[in-house]
Formats: structure tokens, C-alpha cells, sequence
């Protein structure tokens, strides 16, 4: 029909269309990830890929062959299809076992009315070993120099056996076989460099986003994380009532360590702190939160406990970085803190007003004689 109407190779238009195909999964899975973390971070990323990728893929398949079942033709997408799965093994590591995979595989026989012929069940099972297969090369990818070698041998050597199949059960002749064969490595080869780009692209979103959130020193969050995650705490205890406490501490006179030991010393005794404050918080609960809000000031979220239930975590953190001395080039520099903590209340109108009552606490501590904690 290309041919004729627009004057283009169906090949060219096969490219494109598989093109299409997993760009609009990326896009989907894009706004999908958005969604759901929103409504529930807790959800992993990969949980939300592997089963929207499962159900894309299948009704990609499923549509596909469905247009086709039961003419001389139904091999006519087999390509496409072999380029969605491993799409799902290879690209999106989705793990699928065999009590999932083959009711997926019956389902297509049904839909392709070729459940009685030999060479379908033959084809079925090599279309599981295809996926388990370039699954496996894909988790050993990461420790190889050249890992779209072995992706594209994989995708060769079953195409082979796959068409050789298909070639049985469809009479085809030699040169539609051979001419398959070869579109389906150049569609992996595609696969492998449109992903690649896609998946680039990815990472770099996934930095920046990180880099404007983390404190490029420490790696600790940063005063924006704070402020937005702050906002939402306070909007959470205005409609449903849920508790809020924060710490805010400050190094004492860590003008003097810089002064002394060097502002490279000092940036190491920061990225101390960050460690000793998170492996504290990892042991107790990580729904805590700590961030690096100044030079040497930090804050910690305690999204539902009020004052009294701080106390023990805050306990812990404060004798951690007061008794711990942090080592640079051999030398031994101890360090105090002062603390301020508070409950968010009733008279806090905004979360500035929390801050400043928490800071207030905080200014207290210094102005009686530091490394000392006052709540209130
Ligand atoms: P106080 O007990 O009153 O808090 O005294 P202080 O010396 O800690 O407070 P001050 O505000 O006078 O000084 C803070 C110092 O923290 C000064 C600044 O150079 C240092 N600082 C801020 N950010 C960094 C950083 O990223 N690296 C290093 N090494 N020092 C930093
Ligand atoms: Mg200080
Ligand atoms: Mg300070």
C-alpha cells in the first residue's frame, strides 16, 4: 500500500512504525511514572516498567497478529514482534516466568487459530528460549566491552531458528527467508541505537533532576528538596492532621576548623557529618529526612512524630557527631554540634513560622554555651 500510495519501501515505513512504537512507550511510561510515584513513592520505577511494558508489548503483539490470524500472510508482523520482546528482555529487564509466559504465548496461538499445528508449539518454545536467552545476555551486558555483540548474535542465531519455522509451516521460499532474517538484525541494530539514545536521554534527566535536589558536595538533599518537601509536610498537617517535628543543627565554630585545618579538611569533616547522620537515620527509620539546608547547617524531617517520639533518634544523631572524630591525613578533628527541635503547632500559620521557632531553638543552644540540645 505504501507503494502505491506514497511511494515509500514498506521497509522504510517498518522502521518508522517501530520507531513510533517505543517512543510512545517511552512517553507513556514517562507520565505513568510521574503519576504513580506522586500518589505513592514507594512504588519502585522498575516494578511500574516491567508490568506496563508486559501489558504494551502483549497488546502491541496481540493487535498485530489479530489483523492477520488465519491468512496465508500471519507471519507477515512476526519481526515486529520478535523486536517488542526483546525489547522487554533485553531493554527493560522485565523477568517473566514461565507460569506468566505461557498462558501470553497460548493466548497468541488462540488468537492466531494455529494451536493445532506442530510447528506453532515448536515456535512458541523457541520464542521462550528467545527471551529467557537475550534476558540472560542482557543482565551479563553491564561487565562486557562490547555488549551489542552478543545482543545482536543472540537475535541472529534465534531468527534463524525462528524463520527456519516458519519457513517449514509457510512453504516460504529461500529468498523470503534470508531477506526476514536480515531485516530482523537490521531492526535489532535499530532497536539497540534508538534505545540507546532514548535511554541517554534518560540518565540526563534523571542527573539533572538529582543535581538540582542534592548538594553537590555532600550529596546530602539540598535547601529546595527541603523547602518543597517542608510545603507538602505542611499542607499534610493542615488537611489530615499529621504530625510534624524537625531538627535544625549547626557545626560550632567551624570558622575555627576551617581556620586551622584547611577548607578542604572542613569539606571533608561535612561529608562526615552527612555519613554519620544517615547511617543513624538508615537504622532507625528512612522515612526521616536529612538535608543540608546551609554552609554548615543542616535539618532533619520527622514527617509523624511529634516532640517526645524525636527524642530517641535525636539522641543518637547529637552523641554520633559529637563523639566521633572525623580523620584527615592522619590528623584526628573533633567537632560539636548545637541543636534546635520543635513540633509544627497550632500557632505555626506558615512553614517559615515553623522554621523560624525551630531556628529560634536552635539560637538558644548557641547562645548558652553550644553543643546542646533545646526542644520545646
Ligand atoms: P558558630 O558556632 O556560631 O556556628 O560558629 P561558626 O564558626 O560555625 O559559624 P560562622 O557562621 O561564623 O562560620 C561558618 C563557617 O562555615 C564559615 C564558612 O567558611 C564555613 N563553611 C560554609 N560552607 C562551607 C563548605 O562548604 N566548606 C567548608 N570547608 N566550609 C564551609
Ligand atoms: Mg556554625
Ligand atoms: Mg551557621
Amino acid at each position: 500500500m505504501t507503494w502505491l500510495v506514497w511511494r515509500v519501501s514498506p521497509f522504510i515505513t517498518s522502521i518508522f512504525f517501530i520507531l513510533g512504537v517505543f517512543t510512545l512507550y517511552e512517553v507513556l511510561i514517562d507520565w505513568l511514572k510521574a503519576k504513580i510515584i506522586d500518589y505513592d513513592s514507594t512504588i519502585k520505577e522498575h516494578t511500574i516498567e516491567a508490568w506496563f511494558g508486559i501489558i504494551y508489548m502483549v497488546l502491541f503483539i496481540y493487535g498485530l497478529q489479530a489483523t492477520v490470524s488465519g491468512k496465508s500472510v500471519s507471519w507477515e508482523f512476526m519481526n515486529f514482534q520478535l523486536v517488542a520482546i526483546a525489547f522487554c528482555a533485553y531493554f527493560v529487564k522485565i523477568r517473566i516466568p514461565f507460569y506468566i509466559f505461557f498462558p501470553i504465548v497460548l493466548i497468541f496461538m488462540i488468537i492466531n487459530d494455529s494451536i493445532t499445528y506442530w510447528q506453532s508449539w515448536i515456535y512458541a518454545f523457541a520464542v521462550m528460549l528467545f527471551y529467557w536467552s537475550i534476558f540472560w545476555v542482557s543482565k551479563r551486558a553491564q561487565k562486557q566491552s562490547y555488549p551489542s555483540i552478543p545482543y545482536i548474535l543472540t537475535g541472529a542465531i534465534y531468527g534463524l531458528i525462528l524463520w527456519y519455522i516458519v519457513k517449514t509451516k509457510f512453504s516460504l521460499s529461500w529468498s523470503i527467508f534470508i531477506q526476514e532474517w536480515i531485516y530482523l538484525i537490521i531492526f535489532e541494530i535499530l532497536l539497540y541505537s534508538y534505545t540507546r539514545m532514548l535511554f541517554k536521554n534518560e540518565i540526563l534527566k534523571k542527573h539533572l533532576t538529582s543535581s538540582v535536589n542534592h548538594d553537590a558536595l555532600t550529596e546530602a538533599k539540598n535547601f529546595a528538596a527541603f523547602s518543597s518537601e517542608m510545603e507538602y509536610l505542611f499542607n499534610s498537617h493542615q488537611s489530615n492532621n499529621l504530625n510534624l517535628s524537625m531538627v535544625m543543627f549547626d557545626i560550632d565554630h567551624f570558622k575555627e576548623v576551617n581556620d586551622t585545618y584547611g577548607h578542604l579538611a572542613g569539606d571533608e569533616v561535612l561529608i562526615n557529618v552527612v555519613d554519620v547522620v544517615q547511617t543513624v537515620l538508615n537504622a532507625t527509620n528512612p522515612k526521616v529526612t536529612f538535608y543540608r539546608t546551609g554552609g554548615e547547617e543542616f535539618n532533619i524531617l520527622f514527617p509523624g512524630y511529634d516532640l517526645d517520639a524525636t527524642k530517641e533518634i535525636v539522641n543518637q544523631v547529637f552523641s554520633a557527631l559529637n563523639h566521633v572524630p572525623v580523620e584527615v591525613k592522619g590528623q584526628k578533628i573533633y567537632i560539636t554540634v548545637s541543636m534546635g527541635v520543635s513540633q509544627l503547632a497550632k500557632k505555626d500559620n506558615t512553614p517559615t513560622g515553623f522554621y523560624n521557632r525551630v531556628d529560634m531553638n536552635l539560637y538558644y543552644s548557641k547562645k548558652h554555651g553550644r553543643m546542646r540540645i533545646t526542644a520545646n
